[in-house]
């Protein structure tokens, strides 16, 4: 079959609703997939996020050849083995070369990195490359340009608003409904000592044979890779996502609102959607979601302040990272502005071999699952990260290595912006800093921790709090005349210069230890 348009779907595109499929046509048009060496090798990956994403793109490889679509699809198992695969656009450059195509299509990639070797390799082919808009999302990058354009600042809350009236979501004649933009108010809860108490799980969905050849070819073809492929669990059809969300809505939605920063010991879920994956790749849209919750409020199904933060976080947050995102690129990956080092994250983050409680509970979760939740990312991993002083974009690789939901467009702005303070404000006003009594507070980690999370210096100080009074010290200058910073700035200036000359000590060993790749 002589091929018009070569479709090229990338691993996190799987939707044939995607404007990539607009004006296709079975008789002429081909769609081109491959499972690519080096996107699973670039960063060391985790073991669940390879399976994740080659179980669903051969799941969706399937539907398309299912629906009679020709598929020129590319298995790493019949490519040269590991450090010998093909690289992207050798795999392109051959199936140009078999099927001379007038035009490649895409869907605009979620990373700069890919779009640019796109561009370069169509270029070096002589062959047009049309970039499509990416539709999943409720706001286009133009759009997000257009409203960002003149402002000072660009403030999440104000970009939320306006998605929120632009797309009439939870509004009332104008007006938010429930009477307030935002319940973060009532959504600071703990467990109290009793804890979370019985919490349904994510729905699991057990390997199938498609799934479980891929768990052979990663555990072979990737055996040194961090993480394990044993409890593989993912939605990895548009079918079984919308399983999943289902069953957020029914078990979990309810309550999200409430603990929605908190944490407890074992407890990797919560009341977490545990969506964001299957959203990233697109076998869920953002409107199934906000759809599914909105219809939970009106049906009297969830209260009004887990159904608006939720639809906070989808709307929100995520749609405003996006568009930070490609607002800032390139030069946003280069950003360090509190000038840290070329440290790179410690060694436990890889192993998870710590003293510190709430760091090994984390990255319990983090190795089994590929997953941690907002706050655990933030103000448990992000947090001993930023205090550290690893290098911003080195977090960034690791953080895109070990998560499952991890892609470029939403990994960065919350890694290198967000969590570490590398963009020097543009996504939050002030840097996510607090000591051990933050962790203590939201969760029961510190109770079973040899560190005690009150003390900054001595033998058994929490190095979450001694690092947190340094950092302080480290950056006084910077921070002090931050308005959000002037609470912890003033704590630190009613300390002695023997305590601050204390804390500085503590926090050198701490720091030397991180970088000599020791256990704390
Ligand atoms: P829930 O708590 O159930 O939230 C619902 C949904 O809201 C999520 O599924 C997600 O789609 C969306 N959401 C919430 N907050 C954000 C946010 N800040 N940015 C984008 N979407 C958001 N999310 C990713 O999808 N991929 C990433 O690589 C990623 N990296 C992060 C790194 C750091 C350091 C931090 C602090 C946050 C990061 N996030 C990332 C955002 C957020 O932590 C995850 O989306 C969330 O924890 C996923 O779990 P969940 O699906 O159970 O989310
Ligand atoms: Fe983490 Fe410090 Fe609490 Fe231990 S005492 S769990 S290190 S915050």
């Amino acid at each position: 079959m002589p091929t018009r348009n070569l479709i090229l779907v990338l691993g996190d595109q799987l939707d044939t609703n995607s404007a990539a499929f607009d004006d296709f046509d079975t008789s002429q048009d081909r769609v081109w997939m491959a499972e690519n060496e080096e996107e699973a090798t670039h960063v060391w990956c985790h073991k669940l996020r390879l399976v994740f994403f080659f179980s669903a793109m051969r799941h969706f490889r399937n539907e398309l050849t299912d629906a009679g679509y020709q598929v020129e699809y590319h298995e790493l198992s019949k490519q040269p083995s590991k450090d010998r695969g093909n690289s992207f656009s050798e795999l392109l450059t051959n199936s140009v070369n078999r099927f001379h195509p007038e035009k490649l299509i895409v869907v605009q990639p979620g990373d700069y990195r890919v779009q640019e070797a796109l561009q370069e390799t169509a270029e070096s082919l002589g062959v047009e490359l049309e970039i499509r808009e990416d539709r999943h999302f409720y706001c286009g990058i133009e759009e997000f340009n257009d409203w960002a354009a003149g402002r000072k600042r660009l403030v999440m809350e104000d970009f939320y608003r306006q998605i929120r009236k632009s797309h009439d979501l939870l509004m009332d004649d104008g007006k938010p409904v429930g009477g307030d933009w935002n319940y973060d108010k009532d959504n600071r809860e703990t467990f109290g000592k009793e804890g979370p108490g019985d919490i349904k799980s994510p729905r699991s969905f057990r390997p199938d044979k498609i799934t479980e050849e891929v768990i052979d070819l990663v555990e072979h073809r990737y055996a040194d890779h961090p993480g394990t492929t044993e409890h593989f669990d993912y939605p990895v059809t548009r079918k079984q996502a919308l399983a999943a969300l289902r069953d957020f809505v029914k078990y979990r939605l309810h309550d999200f609102g409430e603990f929605e920063d908190a944490m407890w010991t074992e407890r990797a879920f919560l009341y977490h959607s545990r969506l964001s994956a299957i959203l990233n790749i697109h076998l869920l849209d953002p409107r199934d979601c906000v759809k599914a919750a909105i219809d939970a409020y009106q049906s009297g199904d969830a209260p009004i302040n887990s159904v608006e933060g939720f639809v906070r976080q989808i709307v929100g947050w995520r749609e405003f990272i996006r568009g930070i995102y490609w607002r800032e690129m390139p030069k946003y990956i280069e950003r360090n502005a509190l000038r840290t080092g070329e440290v790179d994250v410690p060694q436990f983050f890889w192993d998870g071999d710590t003293s510190m409680n709430c760091v090994r509970e984390c990255m319990k979760s983090v190795l089994k699952h590929g997953y941690a939740h907002h706050i655990q990312r933030l103000m448990v991993l992000g947090l001993f990260s930023l205090l550290a002083g690893v290098h911003p974009r080195k977090f960034h690789d690791w953080h895109m290595a070990m998560y499952v939901d991890a892609i470029d467009w939403v990994s960065l702005p919350n890694t290198l912006g967000m969590s570490q303070y590398g963009d020097g404000g543009i996504v939050g006003t002030k840097p996510y800093c607090a000591s051990g009594n933050y962790i203590n507070k939201m969760s029961n980690y510190c109770k079973g921790c040899q560190y005690n999370y009150k003390e900054a210096t001595g033998d058994d100080a929490c190095p979450v709090t001694a690092l947190y009074w340094d950092f302080l010290d480290r950056h006084h200058e910077a921070f002090k005349d931050n308005r959000r910073m002037t609470f912890q700035v003033k704590n630190l200036e009613k300390k002695s210069d023997e305590t601050l000359a204390a804390i500085r000590t503590k926090a050198k060993k701490l720091k030397e230890a991180v970088r000599n790749g020791e256990r704390i």
